[in-house]
């Protein structure tokens, strides 16, 4: 297969180029430019000697008669005299010069010689009706004039230093440029192999393409491993928590295969079999909800929730009267914060469920909701059994219980940790206050809608997540 060149190869080619090309077209036009200059240059000096040379030589009844200015040699320029039929009468050539060549009056031309070419120019000095002689005026043609010379020698020299320095300078550009695309590939090289998602590119921020494309990496990096950990942690709770209930359940088939005699019995083990189905499917689908949280999949639908009805409702679904527990409420109205209906209403349900199951016989629970500054605080009590301060910090964790229960009331451990997380979510923030023996109390705070534009807020939430 064709090797690619490396952008950094491919750079620096370019550049090189380009620049041996502008250099080149530059040293181009100086030549032609000092060409047209020199020939220019030549031709008039050539016309003034000539001309001036015109009144010093005539024909006077048949002899060539010069002044005493007259100079056949002067300032680089030869003078040739002709006879009326272009015979050389006097004059000095340079050498190399074809003297026979024709004449013509008033005319300058180049002639190429064996060595040089020359600059001619011809006048017909008549004498008379019938006779005349040519002054012919000859000078080497330059090609250039010496300060082009110079300027063309100097830059022969100094350009291939100019191109090596250009390419060595593009060379370095362009791999101080793309360094930071090499470190990229590397770390994703690493992560790849090594499946190290913790790995990040770390530039520091910038507005050029190159810290663009770091962050965007990272942050999907970041994603990844969340959503890595949070597979992660759904196998092994789903795992850890499933295999009881299955053991049941085998258990109790088992049962039933070899013992069960009656109706009784096998009546007895489904029902065994069916409380712990019914288990295992809430604890897959709490699971489940857990899962969305931590990936982000489970997006709040943000909108502003009136959580003074909302707690009002709920609190007329839970006041059933069960085990004696009176339910009271102290709700301020209008409370209104910027968040998702559903998952705020599992907040409220999963409190008061607790501070029922775990609250003494007969006892009380009470509900308040008000606003403090800019935040809800919504405060769940009850007189039960209470939690110990070592408790207090765990009872967040997934599957943490503090007695593990058996009977129908028997939770999961995971509302509390989902509540965290849901409010969490929101920007707020939840924590307990309570004594053994005698209660316990949840405070929930979270932000307010601001003033005029609790959809704004809203919206912040949705997309911050
Ligand atoms: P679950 O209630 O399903 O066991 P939670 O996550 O809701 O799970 O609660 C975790 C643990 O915290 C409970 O098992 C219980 O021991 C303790 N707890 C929660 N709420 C209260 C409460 N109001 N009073 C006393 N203990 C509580």
């Amino acid at each position: 297969m064709k090797r690619r060149l490396s952008l950094k190869l491919k750079l620096t080619l370019w550049f090189t180029g380009f620049m041996a090309l502008t250099a080149a077209l530059c040293l181009g036009l100086i030549l032609l430019i000092s060409d047209s200059v020199a020939t220019n240059e030549t031709r008039s000096l050539l016309s003034l000697s000539v001309r001036a040379n015109l009144d010093r030589v005539r024909l006077t009844d048949g002899r060539l008669q010069l002044d005493a200015d007259f100079q056949y040699y002067a300032d680089d320029t030869y003078m040739l005299i002709y006879n009326r039929d272009g015979a050389l009468l006097s004059g000095q050539a340079p050498p190399s010069f074809p003297v026979d060549t024709a004449l013509e009056n008033g005319v300058t031309k180049f002639v190429p010689g064996k060595s040089d070419t020359f600059c001619v120019l011809d006048f017909y000095l008549p004498s008379g009706w019938t006779d005349g002689i040519w002054l012919r005026g000859v000078r080497a043609a330059q090609n250039s004039s010496q300060t082009v010379d110079n300027v063309f020698t100097i830059f022969s020299i100094v350009l291939p230093f100019f191109i090596l320095l250009a390419a060595a300078g593009g060379y370095l550009i362009a791999r101080r440029a793309l360094a930071p695309l090499s470190h990229i590939t590397e770390v994703a090289g690493q992560i790849s192999e090594g499946q190290d998602l913790t790995q990040r590119i770390g530039l520091p921020e910038g507005s050029d393409e190159i810290s663009r494309l770091s962050s965007a990496f990272d942050h999907m990096v970041a994603r990844l491993e969340q959503a890595f950990e949070a597979e992660k942690q759904f196998t092994s709770d789903a795992s850890h928590e499933l295999r009881t209930p299955t053991a049941v359940i085998l258990a109790q088939c088992g049962f039933a295969r070899k013992h069960a005699e009656t109706a009784e019995d096998y009546r007895e083990a489904v029902e065994v079999i069916e409380r712990q189905a019914g288990k295992m499917s809430l604890l897959i689908s709490r699971l489940l909800d857990l899962t969305r949280l931590d990936l982000g999949t489970q997006t709040p639908q943000c909108e502003p929730t009136d959580l003074s009805e909302m707690s009002r409702i709920l609190c007329e679904e839970q006041d059933t009267g069960a085990r004696g527990i009176s339910l009271s409420a102290q709700i301020e109205e209008a409370v209104i914060v910027p968040g998702d209906p559903f998952l705020l209403s599992r907040v409220i349900t999963n409190l008061l469920e607790n501070a029922r199951k775990y609250g003494r016989e007969g006892g009380q629970i009470r509900l308040s909701l008000s606003r403090e500054k800019d935040e809800a605080v919504l405060a769940v009590e009850d007189n039960g059994i209470g939690i110990t301060p070592e408790n207090q910090d765990k009872i967040w964790q997934r599957f943490y219980q503090v007695n593990p229960s058996r009977g129908p009331e028997a939770g999961l451990g995971l509302g509390l940790a989902m509540t965290k997380q849901i409010v969490a979510l929101h920007g707020g923030s939840i924590g307990v206050e309570s004594r053994p023996d005698e209660g316990s109390r949840f405070t929930v705070r979270l932000p307010l809608a601001a003033p005029g534009d609790p959809e704004k807020k809203a919206e912040k939430i949705s997309s911050g997540h």
